[in-house]
């Protein structure tokens, strides 16, 4: 009786947990998709934590996410990169974490946009991943990224380069969908894109004394400026990124071009070695720099694209068209104005530099029929100006000055009937 009642319990027993596991099972398969759609459209993925070890002959990296990643591997060269293309990823270990060590001098790691984020990894040489998977953690904290690299010689790196078949899919996204308008623009209006440079995982630069990003610090400032060229009537002011996004130098351009873009300010707040030098430097493009500071900053900012893991694309060559050549030298000669109209303003207001106004081969500055100034706002590498920099009065004085100088600036192309 007593061995029955248990026989029956525990068949019940087993008849209930088979039960639940086929409901369990046919409630996976029902609802996991749309629980992991939910998952995948919502949250990103986060990573929890890094390692790095190894040395000149085989390094490995092992990064923890919460959830299974999924990844794809491409190789560029000129410099030798390897590039990780992940899903929206949240990056939460220490930066030391994931330091560059043995076979990688440089790491970098970010958002790309809305959907994608990327881990680039520059090489000190041909590199190659010999192994790259994804595994599942055994105490069931989520899954871990493993990747080894090793050595190769060049001739077999060219052919990994060769051999792989890739588009850049950030890029083909960027530049068709994410092109902001400007908010009811009116005919007649005058349209000013307003670029905070970097952003991303191209961080741009650190500050020396609370490690503000640079990133950060263009990005606040051109949405105050914004907001302040909106309040003028008949001008419609509008940002390039308008959050922590990378966008390429190119795509900036466009961006300002596809818009019809009457100005384009790109905002900065670099670094330099000579940590004593503060203030103030507005940009215009050139050929030939017009001092080492001025050629140093313009190839820093144009590794930009570099550290995202973008190809570097051969610039076209150079097309004998009078036309062309003929805006170009309107447009330099209309860039060149607006400096000097910026730096009117600035005068006993914002500190700049000695020789405030210079010029270099920036990029980010080559329309070749937007007036284009790129603005160091200050250096981070200088503790006042870090200072400066994020401190909100002195961010509402300087975008109103820069107000006045687009106006004064508007009000001359006008009267010359521009
Ligand atoms: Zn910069």
């Amino acid at each position: 009786m007593f061995k029955r009642a248990r026989n029956t319990a525990k068949s019940a027993d087993w008849r209930s947990t088979f039960a639940r596991r086929v409901l369990t099972a046919l409630l996976a398969v029902v609802l996991l998709p749309a629980v992991a759609a939910s998952v995948e459209a919502g949250d990103p993925l986060l990573a929890y934590g890094a390692r790095i070890v190894g040395d000149d002959a085989r390094t490995r990296i092992v990064i923890d996410f919460d959830r299974e990643p999924r990844f794809s591997v491409h190789y560029i060269a000129n410099p030798e990169r390897i590039v990780i293309d992940l899903p929206a990823t949240a990056f939460g270990f220490p930066a030391k974490d994931l330091a560059a060590r043995g076979l990688f001098k440089d790491i970098r790691y970010g958002k790309m946009d809305e959907e994608s984020a990327r881990i680039v990894l520059t090489t000190a040489g041909p590199v190659k991943l010999a192994l790259a998977k994804v595994q599942a953690d055994e105490a069931g904290k989520g899954h871990r990224l493993v990747l080894d690299a090793e050595m190769i010689d060049k001739q077999a790196f060219a052919e990994l380069v060769k051999t792989q078949s890739w588009s850049d899919r950030t890029e083909a996204a960027q530049t068709t969908s994410a092109i902001p308008a400007p908010e009811k623009a009116a005919p007649g209006d005058f349209v000013i894109a307003v670029d905070a440079g970097h952003g991303g995982i191209d961080t741009g630069a650190i500050g020396v004394d609370t490690k503000t990003e640079e990133k950060q610090v263009t990005l606040a400032f051109a949405k105050a400026l914004t907001d302040r060229l909106n309040k003028e009537p008949g001008i419609k002011a509008f940002l390039t990124r308008e959050d922590d996004e990378f966008l390429s130098l190119s795509q900036r351009v466009l961006i300002a071009r596809q818009n019809h873009a009457g100005l384009f300010i790109s905002l900065h707040a670099d670094t330099l070695k000579q940590k004593d030098i503060r203030g103030a430097t507005v940009y215009t493009i050139s050929d030939k720099a017009s001092d080492k500071l001025a050629a140093d900053l313009a190839e820093r900012e144009n590794l930009s694209d570099q550290i995202a893991g973008k190809e570097t694309v051969a610039e076209p060559p150079e097309v004998a068209d009078i036309l062309l050549d003929l805006t170009r030298r309107e447009t330099q000669a209309f860039s060149i104005s607006l400096a000097e109209s910026v730096l009117n303003s600035f005068k006993d207001q914002v500190g700049t530099i000695n020789n405030p106004h210079r010029h270099a081969g920036f990029r980010v500055l080559q329309a070749p029929d937007v007036p284009s100034i790129l603005l160091e706002l200050g250096f981070l590498s200088n503790a006042e100006d870090e200072k400066l920099l994020l401190d909100e009065t002195w961010r509402g004085k300087t975008v109103g000055l820069l107000t006045e100088a687009v106006k004064r600036y508007r009000a001359a192309v006008m009267a010359n009937g521009g």
